[in-house]
């Protein structure tokens, strides 16, 4: 792990303590985890309202591939863009042939650490929703109501009609595939029907967009969860939250775009960092 002044400079000595650079103060963390997590603690203890930001890195414990990694899933399928979705029937049964091939995946993935540390913070009021690139489904799964996780990449476990939204369980779809070979489409307007995520070249989802904005500016602790925060609208979050008054967080183990501008950078495991506020 190394910790970082928020200047992008190392802090080497033994014990977490505050530092003052400029203007503001700047937490930062010692190289040990116990004041990494000491620290973090103190900052969510002093906020109200927490707004965790999570992506892959967050499930990558659970099993789920960072499809974005090297040698992850479209380091071997080139993604398959929206408009090739609608235009090509071979492309969507492609599409389907895939999510298939993921569903043992999926399906077994149950929440790690960092999913159930903030559950408990939800739990206890202090987080009113979470803000996920995440299609997996793991935070529901961990305790939050659905209308509490705002997804802006959408939800892999179920499908939607591309045309109406009507819903669709992966279950039918799989039927449907099986008895006809085809990948299926809506039963009230025929429009091909895909898994609930945004694709490569499909519009982001307003109402997602809208709440995470909300939530970024409404928030007095941010924290930015194993996302390396380089894909829009990802990286534009912490940043408005930080504008907005907020302290921000960030936790990864990889360096992020936004690691200048954080008050405490913890590049550590996520589940060993978060995993002492697991049913606190
Ligand atoms: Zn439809």
């Amino acid at each position: 792990m190394s910790c970082l002044f928020s200047d992008g400079s190392k802090w080497q000595s033994g014990c977490g303590m505050f530092a003052r650079f400029g203007p503001r103060i700047v937490s930062v963390i010692t190289s040990d985890i116990r004041s990494g997590v000491e620290q973090l603690g103190d900052m969510i203890a002093a906020a109200s309202v927490i707004v965790p930001f999570t992506g892959a890195g967050i499930s990558t414990e659970c099993g789920i591939p960072d499809f974005r990694s090297p040698g992850g899933l479209w380091s071997r399928h080139r993604p398959i863009p929206f408009d090739e979705f609608v235009a090509s029937a071979e492309a969507r049964e492609e599409a389907w042939r895939r999510r298939f091939a993921m569903e043992p995946t999926f399906a077994a993935a149950k929440p790690g650490r960092g999913h159930r540390a903030l559950a408990s913070l939800y739990k206890v009021g202090k987080i009113p929703a979470v803000v996920t690139q995440n299609i997996d489904n793991l935070h529901q799964l961990s305790g939050f109501a659905e209308d509490h996780v705002v997804e802006l990449h959408g939800n892999t476990t179920y499908a939607r009609c591309i045309g109406c939204s009507q819903a669709y369980d992966l279950k039918w779809v799989r039927e449907c595939f099986d008895a006809s070979g085809c990948a299926p489409d809506c039963t009230i307007c025929a429009e091909p029907v895909k898994t609930a995520t945004i694709s490569f070249g499909q519009a982001m989802p307003d109402e997602a967009m809208r709440r995470a904005t909300d939530l970024a500016q409404q928030c007095d602790l941010f924290i930015a969860i194993g996302s390396s925060l380089v894909v829009w609208p990802a990286a534009g979050f912490p940043m408005l939250a930080k504008n907005s008054g907020a302290r921000l967080v960030i936790i990864n183990n990889e360096p992020t775009e936004q690691d200048d501008i954080a008050d405490l950078v913890i590049r550590h495991d996520i589940g060993e960092t978060l995993g002492p506020f697991v049913g606190n």
